[in-house]
């Protein structure tokens, strides 16, 4: 039996498992996503960060370089107040992203022909974001950000009209789960394989340690997962 399941020690599948005798490791650990929609469960990805768009609290500050990782960024936000942050970017960056036309669509983005009607949309003091967007634009243009430290400027926001997502972090990746070895056999308590039982994927534990590279999950995957496939294949065959 081959096991491949995301969220691995929310699911019975593992249970099954361990109640064979599997063992698991690293079950404490989380990798959180901080830009997700909140009650929406929509994930925004870092592209749009990356083409641009900046964090402000409900202040209208900036508080972190948006481009940190994901564990850092996680912690900013949730050291604000209400524990959420605004995406801010323009009409430039949205043409740039087809995932912004996606979240776009599923009636996340507030919109704001000026900065002033955005502000007022997502209640948010108009002259701090203006002062603040204008602050970052300055830094886009002399290629440093001496508030946040974020070294990639990508673009200004200048362009109306202006969009606005709300957004918190969610759990993204389980990083626990059953403990396999390099054939992808289910390792039991004593750490010997369990006679026919392989699994890959988010499902297992300890292959990406307790953090995750954005990415390698797919490799993961991939790797695991036909690794799995093969050794199942092969056990079968010989019995
Ligand atoms: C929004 C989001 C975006 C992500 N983006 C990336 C990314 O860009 N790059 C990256 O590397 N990782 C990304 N990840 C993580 C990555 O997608 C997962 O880690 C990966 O898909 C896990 O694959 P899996 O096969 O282990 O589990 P899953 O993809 O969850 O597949 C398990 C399958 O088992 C099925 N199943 C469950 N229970 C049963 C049952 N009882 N009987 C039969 N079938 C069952 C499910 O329907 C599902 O099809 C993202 C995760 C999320 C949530």
């Amino acid at each position: 039996m081959v096991l491949a399941r995301r969220f691995g020690y929310l699911d019975p599948i593992p249970l099954l498992a361990t109640a064979i005798g599997a063992a698991v490791r690293d079950m404490e650990y989380i990798q959180t996503h901080p830009t997700v929609v909140p009650k929406k469960g929509i994930l925004i990805a870092e592209g749009m960060r990356g083409a641009g768009a900046i964090l402000v609290n409900h202040n209208g500050e900036r508080f972190i370089d948006e481009l940190q990782t994901r564990d850092v960024v996680s912690e900013a936000i949730l050291s604000q107040e209400g524990k959420t942050a605004f995406l801010i970017f323009d009409q430039a960056i949205r043409d740039e992203s087809k995932l912004v036309e996606e979240e776009a669509q599923k009636n996340s983005l507030v919109s704001g022909a000026t900065l002033d009607e955005l502000a007022q949309k997502i209640g948010v003091p108009a002259d701090k974001l203006k002062d603040t967007i204008s602050k970052y634009n300055s830094y886009v243009q002399s290629g440093k950000d001496p508030d946040c430290g974020r070294t990639k400027l990508a673009k200004k926001i200048e362009t109306a009209p202006f969009y606005a997502v709300e957004v918190t972090p969610a759990i993204h990746h389980t990083m626990g789960g059953l403990v396999i070895n390099t054939k992808a056999q289910v390792l039991g308590q004593d750490n010997k394989p369990i006679p026919g039982l392989y699994a890959a994927g988010e499902v297992t534990g300890g292959v990406h340690g307790a953090n995750r590279l954005g990415g390698n999950a797919l490799t993961d995957i991939i790797v695991f997962g036909r690794i799995a496939g093969e050794e199942a294949a092969a056990f079968a065959k010989a019995k």
